[in-house]
């Protein structure tokens, strides 16, 4: 088996463009880099994008190309974060994503999904890892929930990746049901102690800081807090064994009389639904996430089929590969169309819960036929890692539950557009 077909993400042949840009500035782009985004890009929808997007998105193409494809497989299959990337990362710019000052970037929606989309597309974990920083608890602080002088404190070395963050909401016992959450936060002079359980947090094992969402015992409202990551009192244990974005450090999280100084609560999060603007972005973050992955699985089919043979012919060549990669190719442009038209929306103060979540449940739902189909596609070369497509195919399930499930979000959009809530049932058994 040759290492054209093992690094099936890699550089179209014949093209040696070492062009990097360590510093974050703009970059010259050759011609024969907008060709082949054009692999996957059959209704040239790059001609949506400004040429600033444009620009963003192969530079983070290339970084994710040179020096994250090479080497993810190892790091997926050990279950390990290559945390030498995270300052590669974070100097290219992008994370803090949408938030404006603060020393973050302050992109469009577009762009920002840009970003997500090329790092999901060689690497789901990695692109959560930015999601979790970024999206979920940077965009808590930033999105009117914290106060300038913690926007100040926290944002600038958040959006650097000098400092990594967590977000913690889900807890053991309440997942899609979040809004019930049974950590407590009690007043105390000077501050307040939290104790409770949290399940999943990403980024938690070694975030320098966590945004932990507590019910406050005076009002018996959610509160937010920003709690440091060396706080006596928290402990935090690895989650093991997962089959779906192995690299993302996903923890159990236990707050045992954990105090938070009064300067790190959250002035602005003082109810649930004060947090329901922030999860709707991350949201659409989430359903990019998606598209990035079946853009990725489409590329390596794309590839692969064209150089596998059976009966001595291409795959490429069977009636039936062609129209699986069809149908994948017919999903892409209507994800990507959908995708990019709620950005729009978020970007002009239109976009409402319901259309955030319709664009994460149904984006999701084709992403995972994508991903199936080019799991099929690869035959037994599809479930192993060394393909990408097999890795790709197990860590499209998470992004399918995270951010609030398919049928979550199913739910909310119907009780948008019916005016009828049926999430929580009537009767309790
Ligand atoms: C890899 C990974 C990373 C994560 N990262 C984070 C993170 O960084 N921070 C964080 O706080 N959380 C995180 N989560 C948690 C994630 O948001 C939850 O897993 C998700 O909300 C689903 O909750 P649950 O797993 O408890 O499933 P459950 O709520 O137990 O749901 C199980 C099933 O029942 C369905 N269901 C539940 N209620 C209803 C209903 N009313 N109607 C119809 N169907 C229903 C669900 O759709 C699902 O199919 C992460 C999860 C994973 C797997």
């Amino acid at each position: 088996m040759g290492m054209d077909l093992m690094r099936s993400l890699s550089f179209p042949p014949g093209s040696h463009w070492a062009g990097r840009d360590d510093t974050g500035s703009s970059i010259a782009v050759p011609c024969f880099l907008h060709r082949w985004l054009a692999v996957s890009d059959y209704y040239q929808l790059d001609e949506l994008l400004t040429p600033e997007e444009n620009d963003l998105r192969i530079k983070i193409r290339l970084f994710m190309e040179n020096d994250v494809a090479p080497i993810i497989p190892q790091y997926w299959e050990t279950a390990v974060l290559p945390f030498h990337l995270i300052p590669k990362l974070g100097s290219l710019g992008f994370l803090g994503g949408i938030i404006k000052g603060h020393e973050c970037p302050g992109l469009s929606a577009t762009a920002y999904a840009m970003c997500i989309s090329e790092v999901a597309r060689v690497d789901a974990s990695i692109a959560s890892f930015c999601l979790v920083q970024s999206c979920l608890a940077m965009l808590c602080i930033a999105a009117q929930l914290g106060s300038e002088s913690q926007k100040d404190k926290y944002l600038p070395s958040l959006s650097k990746l000098h400092k990594v963050c967590a977000y913690a909401l889900t807890e053991p016992d309440y997942g899609s049901d979040a809004s019930s959450l049974n950590t407590v936060a009690r007043k105390v002079p000077g501050g307040w102690v939290l104790n409770g359980r949290k399940r999943w947090p990403g980024n938690s094992s070694f975030a320098d800081v966590l945004v932990v969402l507590a019910r406050n015992t005076s009002t018996n409202q959610v509160n937010g807090f920003i709690v440091n990551g060396g706080s006596p009192g928290l402990q935090i244990s690895k989650i093991e064994n997962k089959v779906s974005m192995r690299m993302v450090q996903n923890c159990d999280i236990e707050l045992k009389n954990v105090f938070v100084p009064e300067d790190d609560r959250l002035p602005g999060a003082n109810s649930f639904q004060d947090l329901v603007n922030s999860l709707a972005f991350s949201r659409v973050m989430a359903a990019w996430v998606s598209i990035g992955i079946a853009v990725g699985v489409y590329d390596a089919c794309r590839r692969y089929l064209g150089e596998r043979k059976q009966w001595r012919v291409p795959l490429a060549a069977f009636q039936l590969n062609q129209e699986k990669l069809v149908r994948m190719l017919g999903n892409i442009q209507a994800m990507w169309l959908f995708g990019w038209r709620l950005c729009k929306l978020h970007g002009s103060g239109k976009m409402t819960i319901g259309q955030a979540s319709l664009g994460k449940a149904w984006i999701t739902k084709q992403a995972r036929e994508t991903v199936a189909l080019g799991r099929e596609l690869f035959g037994g070369n599809g479930i192993v890692t060394d393909f990408h497509v097999g890795k790709a195919f197990c860590d499209m399930e998470t992004v399918y539950t995270y951010e609030g499930s398919y049928e979550i979000n199913a739910l909310i959009v119907a009780r948008e557009i019916t005016g009828i809530s049926s999430i929580r049932p009537t009767s309790r058994l």
